[in-house]
């Protein structure tokens, strides 16, 4: 079971206290926790929140009837490798969430609450790895590397003589996003097709 608020909050920077919220159905708290995930490896193939940093939430805990729905704002800090000249890229998540956490939570999907506590680190973490960048960029507009001498085109002009042919752009991003990412192939394996002497006899 996951984040069942069981244990005492001391040292644990995202656990609320909820024993009079949940004595009374319908009533509202409005909650700010931060600080950092005790997941020290967040990270996705090319993205990954910095070690060390916080990630906070502030919104509302609303008390149900055998529950507490969750709903706000989780933000965060990500790092990540530029997917067009491997340079840093780095940003901010800034992610809406709500959730249903219950008392007898489905032990793989759900959120647990206890009658007294409820841990709010599962929650920010699973929205954290669900929106961290496949294929980060370190500029919406950046320049990537020179396909023939490997230079980084957004700090330095190399000499070389070709412009830049843009399909080598996008080359390096296909590589770089591996096959997630659905980009259209068709046009360079077409002459493999319709081979007349293939069929065995
Ligand atoms: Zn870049
Ligand atoms: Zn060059």
């Amino acid at each position: 079971m996951r984040g069942a608020g069981s244990g005492p909050a001391r040292g644990r920077p995202f656990v609320v206290a909820v024993g009079a919220l949940r004595r009374r159905p319908g009533s509202r708290l409005e909650v700010a926790v931060e600080g950092v995930l005790s997941d020290h490896d967040l990270r996705v193939t090319n993205s990954w929140v910095p070690d060390g940093a916080a990630v906070g939430f502030s919104g509302t805990l609303e008390s149900a009837i055998g529950g507490v729905t969750v709903s706000g704002t989780v933000r965060s800090q990500w790092e990540g490798t530029c997917r067009r000249c491997l340079d840093t890229a780095k940003g901010e998540l800034d992610i809406r969430v709500r959730e249903l956490c219950v008392d007898d939570p489905d032990p793989e999907l759900g959120y647990g609450v206890g009658s007294e506590w409820l841990d709010l680190e599962p929650i920010l973490h699973d929205s954290v790895i669900l929106e961290l960048p496949l294929a980060p960029l370190c500029l919406e507009a950046c320049r990537g590397l020179c396909p023939q001498c490997g230079a980084n085109r957004n700090r330095e002009a190399c000499s070389c003589e070709v412009p830049a042919d843009p399909r080598w752009a996008a080359l390096v991003d296909l590589v770089s996003e591996g096959p997630q990412v659905g980009q259209a192939t068709g046009t360079s394996k077409g002459s493999d097709d319709g081979r007349p002497e293939e069929e065995d006899v």
